[in-house]
């Protein structure tokens, strides 16, 4: 296993908020399932830069792919640089490894943009660490978030207020300070999102973006085909190339679940032993359907 991050364990050692998966979760994990023996672990290693794809294939009869999605989406407004506005993803993930939360400093006022499980964890997060005021914007109405209807009212009733329908437009500071965020209210048009000439202005010392991740193909390349922006693959996670699997978030059609992830990880296990008993048997790689960038 090689890993880019000095530990393992992707989005549940570094991504989930600390009260969802308290006490070290990840890591007893890992431990238990590396205690089956015969895995060797490399961490601090990324494709694309200590090593390529094409080297790893020298080396070795079998390549699965568990990249995630460590690209961060853009707001698509000017965004000066001014302390206090960040990722959410990173806000979290320096939670995460912070010998103490105390550490991290969280605004008084904290404005969360986004509608899936990264925005909600960061603003209940934010709120048990103290914001008086947290609130989410999300440029849709409930039922297009991504978060589930649980986690919005998990949300709720940690003190976190959500705002539908807008969008930011301006990030308002002074000095290099954060002071706020100036959002357009949205409405549907003949299924168009679009801005109804109204604005709102909410005051915040900090602003977390979580408007989502993206699958960053460069470090696997070009031989490895996409759908939809993350990598096409068989049922089975066999790729466009006979040697490579993939599975979790950067595989195509998924639900962006750990539960999935692991679904992922095991049908492909099962994909790769067949494979590698018989290769004539072997199914044919994903002959598809877009470029690199499609
Ligand atoms: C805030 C948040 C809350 C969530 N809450 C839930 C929840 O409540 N329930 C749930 O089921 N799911 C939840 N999810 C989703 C869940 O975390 C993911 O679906 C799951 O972690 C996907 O696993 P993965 O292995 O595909 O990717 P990841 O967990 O992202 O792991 C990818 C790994 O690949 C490594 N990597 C990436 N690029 C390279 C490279 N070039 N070279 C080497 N290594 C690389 C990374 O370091 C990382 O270890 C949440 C996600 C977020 C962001």
């Amino acid at each position: 296993m090689f890993d880019a991050k000095p530990k393992l364990g992707g989005l549940n050692e570094y991504g989930l908020a600390t009260y969802k998966t308290a006490g070290d979760f990840a890591q007893q994990e890992i431990e238990w399932l590396l205690s089956i023996g015969g895995i060797e672990v490399h961490n601090g290693q990324q494709l694309g830069r200590e090593f390529t794809l094409d080297s790893l294939l020298a080396r070795f009869d079998a390549v699965f792919l568990g990249l995630g999605l460590v690209g961060v989406n853009a707001l698509g407004i000017a965004e000066p640089q001014v302390s206090g506005l960040r990722d959410a993803v990173e806000f979290i993930a320096e939670l995460r490894q912070a010998a103490s939360p105390a550490e991290v400093p969280v605004g008084r006022s904290v404005v969360v943009i986004g509608g899936g499980m990264t925005a909600v964890d960061a603003a209940v997060q934010s709120r048990l660490l103290g914001a008086e005021q947290v609130t989410i914007v999300y440029r849709r109405g409930p039922e297009a978030m991504s978060a589930s209807t649980v986690e919005q009212q998990w949300a709720q009733t940690h003190g976190v207020t959500i705002r539908h329908w807008a969008a930011p437009r301006e990030v308002i500071s002074e000095g290099g300070e954060l002071r706020g965020m100036r959002f357009a209210a949205t409405a549907l048009k003949e299924g168009k999102l679009v801005e109804t000439g109204e604005f709102f202005t909410l005051e915040a010392d900090m602003v977390l973006r979580a408007i989502g991740q993206t699958y960053v193909a460069e470090p696997a390349g070009a031989t490895i085909k996409l759908k939809g922006g993350r990598i096409a693959t068989n049922e089975d996670g066999l790729t466009s190339h006979a040697r490579v699997w993939a599975g979790g978030d950067c595989r195509h059609g998924g639900r962006d679940l750990t539960v999935e992830a692991v679904e992922h990880g095991k049908r492909s296990a099962v994909s790769i032993d067949l494979a590698l008993r018989n290769p004539a048997a072997a199914a044919e790689p994903q002959q598809t359907l877009e470029t690199q960038h499609g």
